[in-house]
């Protein structure tokens, strides 16, 4: 059974290849569902008003002693302030590294010469009338992006392991603005095909 985090205000989904924001008050929930399965959210926020102090995946690491993260959990940001706690997780697999993909790698990898989700929170954050020099690759929690740290030293993409109508609630513990691109990466990291994600806005 799904169960809702509280009383649900707003929902949006947002397509492949594009940009979403939203603000939220300490207390409300924000749930990202995988709308089709196996699709990755790039997922960035920053205090309200305060672009310098943000979410901060290496910091979280250090005081969970691990880079997984669980419902239960405590996400921190660069100063070490409480910013999110993950109250629900129907995954329970995503990668805490940070970065994103961009129209550089695209470059590289020889698929185009579109934007990627770098260029693309940078439209977020300028659309927010913030610099976009406040992007830090630090910030990004891949949702549903599943990575292998595997023993021998291999970091390798794998297709996630979300399926249709997965989701993970983040309650905030401050009021912040998140600000997100939905994965347009062709290959195994979105499972092969980019598809839409939604997400929910819920008072507590
Ligand atoms: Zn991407």
């Amino acid at each position: 059974m799904t169960q809702t985090p509280g009383r649900l205000v707003k929902s949006e989904t947002i397509q492949p290849h594009h940009y979403g924001f939203g603000t939220l008050r300490k207390g409300q929930t924000l749930r990202i569902v995988d709308v089709e399965g196996q699709q990755v959210a790039d997922f960035v926020s920053i205090r309200l008003n305060e672009p310098t102090e943000y979410l901060d995946c290496v910091y979280t690491n250090w005081l969970l002693n691990r880079w997984r993260w669980h419902a239960g959990d405590t996400i921190y940001t660069n100063l070490m302030n409480p910013m999110w706690t993950i109250t629900a997780d129907t995954v329970d697999d995503h990668y805490t590294g940070g970065g994103f993909c961009s129209r550089v790698a695209r470059r590289l990898f020889q698929i185009d010469d579109r934007k990627g989700c770098r260029d693309t929170l940078e439209d977020a954050f300028e659309a927010n009338g913030i610099p976009k020099v406040h992007l830090q690759s630090v910030s990004c929690f891949n949702v549903f992006m599943n990575v292998g740290y595997d023993p021998d030293g291999s970091w390798v993409l794998r297709e996630p392991k979300s399926k249709a109508g997965d989701y993970i609630d983040l309650r905030a513990e401050m009021d912040l603005l998140w600000l997100v691109s939905v994965c347009y990466w062709p290959q195994v990291v979105n499972g092969n095909k980019p598809t839409p994600l939604r997400f929910e806005t819920y008072d507590a």
